[in-house]
């Protein structure tokens, strides 16, 4: 299941906040442009007049005066187009920037059930290749598509002013143009996909092949992946194909349509000469405004191309927001000591119609170690997102003190139960932020003394500048442990009643592991611990085991009264021992 993507009205309705959000900038950049395009057409409109002189006689000052003219005109316009071409760089950059912030603000509000049933993959593909193709349509696009306009419309009012009946000559391109452009837009967007999609195919073929080099070769495998890696050979070629026989019509067809104007006023202005009707400097004027034309209308035609993929993957940005929620905040309280945290009939579907977990009650007792234990598969890991309110489940509830996880707010909601796992992360930054994601309000004395509580004080006092130390890429690098220990400083501080813990301690460097297991153990002090165990001497040593089968909890009790009941959890332990 894919996230969604916007459609065509809300995307329409978005575009058009973004600019009036920005109408000043937008306002500012348009002046510019229309000032720079105004200076741009005095040369072509001096050169006519130049053109008239010569032909009913003029003076060689009148001449210098025309010229110095020229030059000012032409001085002018490259200082204004330095300016708004800036002007148009930096609003641009402002409204890529806010895109950026408002998608930012929406993929750290997903529901991570979405997320994860969407699969990471494509929010990643979302954040980077899609934001790279806006980022380049807005940088770049938006500012051209304002400055292409801009000219082109005051070139063909000048054009209308210095003589309406010439100016209809510039006419003869559009009966060309209009058609081979619309047939080409039409057909580029789904080609052009095609062709990034047959490269990506091709890119992965090659990759897995690459990178699963071995196995191919133990299993012979040599020559499918050869054919995989033809066939999709063969589909990026045909694709390619397919866009340059585009190109190849839309590139003579746009030429020849910027050729036939400058001809047309050319022919059509020597008749009307000749009549009388307008002057040779005037079909000079238009003529060179019929090419000056040629350039601008050409970028504008490739930013109406581009601007097809931009719309893309901004409606692919822009639908991250269609998500609904996956809860609704209520408004009941647990009471402050109320820390019992119960599952009734609590049944989970990761795929409708398909439950791993059948009907799960669980009471859990406020400071017991509860562990996990079962066969790979058995709903383990879905058991304690439930048990630590990730997802709400599809049946049943998981409350604390009488109320539903799930209808507390998620600050809260930490506050009580927290889901620890293996992974954990180091964000860029000083060391102090990244322990305040737990409690913004906390202050160093605070942070020093989660970090004490997880025996990492000396080496965070050790590091060049302390608490204010910059970590993660770019920064002091933290050894794998160090950012476990920081993870777990950030639980402290969190100070939920109530931890479950999957395998949060089966990947480490057994050298570190000692260490860090006395780390976790001081975390673990004083509260109600839910361990999913992988290594059967975790639930030796808790105060009851429950044993989850095919999404069922099939035995529960300490220890020794599940040995000497000789049932599944006794045959497990006997097998994990012999090992
Ligand atoms: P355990 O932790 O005991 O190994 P899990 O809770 O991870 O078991 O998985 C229980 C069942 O749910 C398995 O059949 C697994 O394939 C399925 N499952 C787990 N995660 C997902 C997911 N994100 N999407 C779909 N099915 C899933």
């Amino acid at each position: 299941m894919k996230l969604p993507v916007a459609d065509g009205p809300a995307l329409r309705r978005h575009t058009a906040a973004l600019l009036r959000r920005h109408r000043r900038g937008l306002a500012g950049v348009v002046a510019l442009h229309v000032l720079a395009a105004t200076a741009g057409l005095a040369g072509p409109w001096l050169l006519g007049r130049l053109v008239d002189g010569a032909v009913h006689g003029t003076t060689t000052s009148a001449v210098d005066r025309t010229v110095a003219v020229l030059v000012v005109a032409v001085l002018a316009q490259t200082v204004l187009i330095r300016y708004a071409q800036r002007a148009a760089m930096v609003l641009g950059e402002t409204v890529f920037a806010d895109l950026r912030e408002e998608f930012v603000g929406r993929v750290t509000r997903l529901p991570l059930s979405t997320v994860e049933r969407a699969g990471t993959g494509d929010l990643v593909a979302r954040t980077t290749t899609d934001v790279d193709r806006v980022q380049y349509t807005v940088r770049f696009g938006v500012p051209r598509i304002l400055v292409t306009t801009a000219t082109i419309s005051l070139t063909l009012v000048a054009a209308v002013l210095t003589s309406p009946l010439v100016a209809i000559g510039l006419l003869a391109g559009l009966p060309l143009l209009l058609p081979v452009t619309r047939w080409y837009l039409r057909r580029a967007a789904p080609a052009y996909l095609r062709e990034s999609a047959a490269y990506a195919t091709l890119n992965g073929t090659i990759t897995e092949s690459v990178e699963g080099a071995r196995t191919v070769d133990a299993l012979g495998l040599g020559a499918r992946r050869r054919a995989r890696v033809d066939a999709d050979l063969r589909e990026a070629f045909a694709a390619e194909r397919r866009t340059l026989g585009l190109r190849s019509v839309l590139f003579p067809g746009v030429d020849t349509s910027f050729i036939l104007p400058l001809v047309a006023v050319l022919a059509w202005g020597a008749y009307l000469v000749s009549t009388g009707d307008a002057t040779v400097g005037a079909v000079t004027t238009i003529a060179l405004y019929a090419s000056q034309i040629i350039q601008p209308i050409g970028e504008l035609i490739f930013w109406l191309d581009e601007i097809q993929v931009g719309a893309t993957s901004l409606a692919r940005i822009l639908g991250v927001a269609d998500v609904h929620a996956d809860r609704t905040e209520g408004d009941a309280r647990p009471g402050a000591d109320d820390t019992d945290v119960r599952a009734d009939a609590v049944r989970y579907a990761y795929r409708p119609g398909h439950d791993v977990l059948h009907g799960v009650d669980l009471a859990l007792r406020p400071g017991e170690r509860l562990a996990v234990v079962g066969p790979s598969g058995a709903g383990k890991s879905t058991l304690g997102r439930m048990l630590a309110g990730i997802h709400p489940p599809t049946g049943g509830s998981v409350t604390v003190g009488d109320v539903p996880l799930v209808d507390l707010p998620l600050d809260d909601l930490r506050g009580h139960v927290a889901l620890v796992t293996q992974e954990h992360h180091v964000f860029v930054g000083p060391l102090a932020d990244n322990l305040r994601l737990a409690d913004p309000d906390a202050d160093d004395a605070a942070l020093e003394r989660a970090l004490r509580a997880v025996d990492a004080w000396d080496w965070v006092a050790a590091l060049p500048h302390g608490l204010a130390t910059e970590v993660g890429s770019g920064g002091t690098p933290l050894t794998p442990a160090q950012a476990q220990q920081v993870a777990l400083a950030r639980l402290v501080l969190l100070d939920p009643h109530t931890l479950v813990l999957d395998e949060a301690t089966s990947l480490l460097d057994p050298r570190a592991a000692r260490h860090l297991e006395r780390s976790l153990s001081a975390v673990l002090q004083g509260r109600t611990v839910v361990a999913i165990a992988h290594r059967l001497h975790t639930a030796h040593d808790a105060d009851r085991v429950a044993v989850v089968d095919a999404g069922r909890i099939s035995e529960i009790g300490p220890h020794d009264d599940l040995v000497a009941a000789d049932g599944e959890y006794a045959s497990l332990w006997r097998s994990w021992q012999r090992e």
